[in-house]
């Protein structure tokens, strides 16, 4: 299963196909665009190769003797985040193929061109690519000072009004739990005289400025469509 290739940085391609006709016109496309593919017929067999030495992305048939296609990519995502790009016949199973259930990153339907799928292969890497570089967004933990009437997130004092203050309080205080917005004007005591929904949007608008000051890739305080408000970090 050596990747037949001369360029050592070429990124290996793993196509798992038991029709050599296909695996062989996706095998050339790929070398023609400088990927080095690597060819498995089996399911059973491309599982252990992907154990053994991981590939950068898998292209994997769903229909496979033995062990299939979905199969093996389940069984990959319990120890690889490789990606892999299923191929399919059946548009019918896409969305389960994505899902949590199976895991794949993307998929190509039957029939397909192989430009078609050259490019897909080429989006999946620059996607894995630019998530593997970026850090993991730091975990918000707030923090509420009753008597000094004060909220600092991840150890950074949030500026906050008064109203701002009782707002975010009365969320913080019960993660995950959603108030409507005449909940938090009772609630909150907001004392603007003119109380409507549109007073609550606003604060939220600028707490969320203000938190995103501190933690810009975070959000902390979530719009329930149709009925207000909840805080979950
Ligand atoms: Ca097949």
């Amino acid at each position: 299963m050596n990747p037949d290739v001369t360029n050592p940085a070429a990124r290996v391609i793993m196509i798992v196909e038991d029709e050599p006709t296909i695996a062989d016109i996706l095998a050339s496309y790929l070398r023609h665009t400088g990927f080095a593919p690597v060819l498995m017929t089996n399911g059973q067999e491309a599982l252990a190769a992907i154990r053994r030495s991981p590939p950068d992305l898998v292209l994997l048939d769903v229909m496979l003797p033995g062990l299939d296609g979905t199969e093996v990519c389940r069984a990959v995502r319990t120890f690889s985040a490789v990606p892999i790009i299923m191929v399919t016949a059946r548009v019918d199973e896409i969305d389960r193929l994505l899902g949590l259930e199976v895991g794949a990153d993307d998929y190509v339907c039957k029939p397909f061109s192989p430009r078609e799928v050259v490019a897909r292969v080429q989006t999946v890497l620059r996607r894995a690519g630019r998530s593997s570089e970026i850090a993991p967004a730091p975990v918000p933990w707030l923090e509420i000072d009753d008597d000094a009437a004060r909220i600092t997130l991840n150890g950074q004092r949030l500026d906050l009004t008064p109203t701002e203050f009782r707002l975010l309080r009365l969320l913080a205080s019960r993660p995950g739990r959603v108030y409507s917005r005449g909940q938090i004007l009772d609630l909150a005591y907001l004392q603007d005289q003119d109380v409507s929904d549109r007073i609550i949007d606003s604060h939220v608008k600028n707490i969320r400025k203000k938190i995103a000051a501190i933690l810009p890739e975070v959000e902390v305080i979530h719009s329930v469509y149709g009925i207000g408000y909840r805080y979950e970090a």
